[in-house]
């Protein structure tokens, strides 16, 4: 069976800028593909391409094993844009009929209104349910026809907690299902808690690619504890190999910074025996997805 998605080398240009400079993707089917990236990085221009709306400048890209303006794939595709969209008027229960109507083998349109908790909204004109309820009915109307892949712009964005919470089960619900899901965010809770597979994208170039685990894995981690506030540790960062900083973070609170191995705590617990204090409440701390990022792109997630 093909990919849900394989591009090569992939590039996009407007006139003289390129947004999108030779980047690779694969997404298989039943997996979830998280593809993150600052503000103006080329996720949405790579999105547009992938979903037929615009054509590569260089490069290729098959979907279900066709380009992406393909006729034969668009009713295999689901796509959930930003900003959704629909008529002002048309309810939120007629919407996602009208889209359903239009698939072969839809899925029962008031079960997907449950699942989302937009039944009590079924009557209600699209112009007047909230931001998060209209994101909820778009990611509804991507979904309804049983695509094969789905590509979902920051489903999540704006929405608060328990909507957050919904989408993610219907985003595990599609895997299980074997729906490819390709998915851009800015929240690396989302990230970790979805992704099989994570692409961080910079400038239009792949900067780090793997699983979550993968992404955070490796030596730099860090540890903390308790101590006395104002100790002088010059003297600790001189009992260890060069590469590891100690600051006391807020008062009484130390942070050492660093490849955190049998040898380094020992020599950090030694250290603090030696000045007569007990290092307290001692935590090794694994580098969170967004660490990584930071260190990559030198800039923070959300925009
Ligand atoms: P992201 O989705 O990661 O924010 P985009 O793909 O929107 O990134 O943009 C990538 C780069 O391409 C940015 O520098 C942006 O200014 C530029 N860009 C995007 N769309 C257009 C366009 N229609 N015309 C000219 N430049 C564009």
């Amino acid at each position: 069976m093909s990919a849900a998605l394989e591009a090569r080398g992939l590039v996009v240009r407007y006139g003289p800028t390129t947004a999108v400079d030779g980047i690779d993707l694969d997404l298989a089917r039943g997996e979830v593909l998280a593809l993150l990236g600052p503000n103006g990085a080329g996720k949405s221009s790579t999105v547009e391409v992938c979903t037929g709306f615009r054509p590569a400048s260089g490069g290729r890209v098959t979907v279900l094993g066709h380009a992406p303006d393909d006729d034969a794939v668009r009713p295999r595709v689901g796509v959930m844009p930003q900003g959704g969209g629909a008529y002002p008027a048309v309810r939120t229960g007629e919407m996602l009929h009208l889209v359903a109507d239009c698939a072969a083998h839809p899925i029962d349109p008031g079960r997907l209104l449950d699942v989302l908790g937009l039944r009590h909204r079924a009557r209600t004109p699209y112009k007047r349910l909230s931001g998060g309820e209209q994101q909820r009915l778009a990611l509804a109307c991507a979904v309804v026809g049983r695509p094969e892949l789905v590509f979902l712009d920051e489903p999540t964005a704006g929405l608060d907690p328990q909507a957050r919470h919904l989408v993610w089960d219907l985003v595990r619900a599609l895997r299980r299902d074997g729906v490819g899901v390709l998915l851009t965010t800015h929240l690396m809770d989302e990230a970790e808690q979805l992704a099989d597979d994570v692409v961080i994208i910079d400038k239009g170039r792949v900067v780090a690619h793997g699983s979550p685990a993968q992404l955070t894995a490796g030596d730099q981690t860090e540890l903390r504890f308790r101590a006395p506030a104002g100790m002088d540790t010059a003297g600790l960062d001189d009992r260890l190999p060069d590469g590891y900083a100690t600051t006391e973070t807020t008062p009484g609170r130390y942070r050492v910074q660093g490849r955190i191995d049998p040898g380094a705590l020992a020599a950090i617990t030694s250290w603090c025996a030696d000045q007569g204090v007990m290092a307290d409440d001692v935590q090794v701390v694994r580098r969170s997805l967004e660490d990584v990022f930071l260190d990559l792109t030198g800039r923070e997630l959300r925009p």
